[in-house]
């Protein structure tokens, strides 16, 4: 929702504020009942796409013409589609579609269901969190038996080279927007943070290669052996801490070499596998290209979280339910937590480079004068915690450098260097989010033919021509108010739904 749009952000002198006025004349258009209608079909979507164009239903045997929709006959010329996007900071209503979505298809690698045979729950199967090293002390909450602890305690132990003290005798409270950010930046080592999150991705890759050498060795069988034995199925999500690093949340599961459908060998145990994962985390390092700024040697940090998971809720396990829960609750998150932006900063006619490619050293981009900033932009001036500033200004400075070329630091800035996917997993974990999505579409493609009267496209006798252009997209600030107004009602409407199944 923009600013205007926002009752909570309007002078509460000014009789007439702009969302006020707008909404007053969405409710009394003569297309209201029909807007209201589109954006209930979109959930409540908060920034619907507008298309424009027509579709047609033709007999493919005689060519008569069974349905005809234009959007030129809707009274706003526009046809409403849901944004989908996945963050739930962006769009409140997409981003339950995706949560529910996500959480389905962990579910059903961990239970069965979706085309999952339910066998599979039986296999050996862990939650993992995997996290980031430290880069330099932070503030943060300490926690021991209920209680908060003092964030860095360190009696006379005196100041770092800039002066400042080198612990902080604070109790910072879950709210402090000191939490996360360095005691002291000058101290805190912002190349290692940020190059480390550039191969984030890199990183796990090379852990799921350990994984599986760590888990032959214990076995007492060789590499080859293992693969032919045993297959590895991971879903994973990125989490963003508060110090803009991501942590991996992970689910690993062993099968037999076809998949979900194939039991795992005996041997290979959730003990065998427990075991090996911290080996695997440990045996990781990558160097990082070889540069002015040194090279750092990258790894897993130490803090690590190995847990197995239960058919029901236990003292040391966790529930498929929770774990589902957990994961699907991280994948709707970006990367706000970490106090930066959620769009790109890098020029988008030359990537951040700054130069257009292939014309030589000496050539500016017209579009940023080479400064490889999106016009307008200013770094300094970006409405972001300070430390997100100095990891952003960490991936600009990097970013200019060959030897980094390939991380693309300029264009992922905003996301302080990570590139990879907030959530991901391996080809056999599970069902697709993809036919999740189809499944639901072809639902509501079968009501819409059922309330026109029109066959089955399975029997194959029609053809259906579309022509679709955008034609904008989001709401004005009345229609943001009524739209997200719909969305709590259809919430409302779900939730009680859901207490109704559970009674
Ligand atoms: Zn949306
Ligand atoms: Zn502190
Ligand atoms: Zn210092
Ligand atoms: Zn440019």
């Amino acid at each position: 929702m923009n600013e205007e749009a926002n009752p909570a952000s309007t002078n509460g002198q000014d009789a007439h504020p702009e969302w006020l006025t707008d909404m007053v004349r969405v409710l009394n258009d003569p297309g209201y009942e029909r807007w209201r209608s589109m954006v209930a079909a979109t959930g409540g979507c908060s920034h619907p796409v507008h298309l424009a164009g027509e579709s047609h239903v033709i007999d493919a045997a005689t060519g008569e013409v069974l349905h005809s929709y234009r959007t030129a006959d809707e009274p706003s010329g526009h046809l409403l589609v849901a944004c989908g996007n996945r963050r739930a900071s962006v769009c409140p209503a997409c981003s339950e579609v995706y949560r529910a979505d996500t959480y389905q298809l962990i579910r059903a690698g961990l239970s069965g269901g979706k085309g999952v045979p339910e066998q599979v729950s039986e296999h050996p199967r862990v939650f993992a969190t995997l996290t980031a090293p430290s880069f330099g002390p932070v503030h943060t909450v300490r926690e021991r038996n209920g209680k908060t602890l003092h964030c860095r305690p360190r009696k006379n132990a005196g100041t770092c080279p800039h002066g400042k003290p080198v612990g902080c005798p604070e109790v910072h409270d879950t709210g402090d927007q000191l939490l996360g950010q360095p005691i002291c930046p000058e101290c805190y080592d912002y190349p290692g943070a940020v190059l480390w999150q550039a191969h984030a991705g890199l990183l796990w890759h090379r852990f799921t290669l350990g994984l599986r050498r760590e888990m032959a060795k214990l076995a007492g069988i060789s590499r080859t052996s293992f693969t032919q034995q045993v297959r590895l199925s991971f879903a994973k999500v990125a989490e963003y801490q508060r110090r803009g690093l991501v942590h991996f949340h992970t689910v690993i599961r062993l099968d037999g070499p076809e998949g979900p459908a194939d039991r795992p060998p005996v041997w290979a145990t959730t003990d065998l596998l427990s075991e090996a994962i911290p080996l695997a985390v440990r045996a990781v390092h990558i160097s990082t290209p070889d540069s002015a700024i040194g090279t750092r040697l990258l790894g897993w940090g130490d803090q690590l979280d190995v847990r197995p998971i239960l058919l029901s809720r236990d003292l040391d396990g966790l529930s498929e339910e929770a774990v589902a829960g957990y994961i699907a609750k991280y994948a709707t998150k970006g990367a706000e937590a970490s106090g930066t932006v959620d769009h790109r900063l890098s020029c988008g006619t030359c990537g951040g480079r700054g130069r257009p490619s292939g014309r030589g050293l000496l050539v500016t981009c017209a579009r940023c004068k080479g400064t490889g900033l999106k016009p307008g932009l200013d770094l300094e001036a970006l409405p972001v915690t300070d430390h997100a500033r100095r990891m952003i200004r960490t991936c600009w400075d990097l970013g200019a450098r060959p030897e980094f070329a390939g991380l693309r630091l300029r264009p992922w800035a905003h996301m302080l260097g990570f590139r990879g996917h907030f959530s991901s997993k391996s080809r056999r974990y599970s069902t697709r989010l993809l036919d999740l999505r189809q499944a639901r579409t072809d639902h509501r493609a079968k009501e819409a033919r059922e309330r026109h009267g029109l066959p089955d496209p399975g029997e194959e006798t029609t053809l259906v021509l579309a022509h679709w252009r955008f034609a904008g997209s989001g709401h004005t600030p009345g229609e943001a108010v009524l739209a997200e107004q719909l969305r709590q009602r259809i919430e409302l409407a779900r939730k009680i739904a859901a207490q109704r199944t559970a009674e």
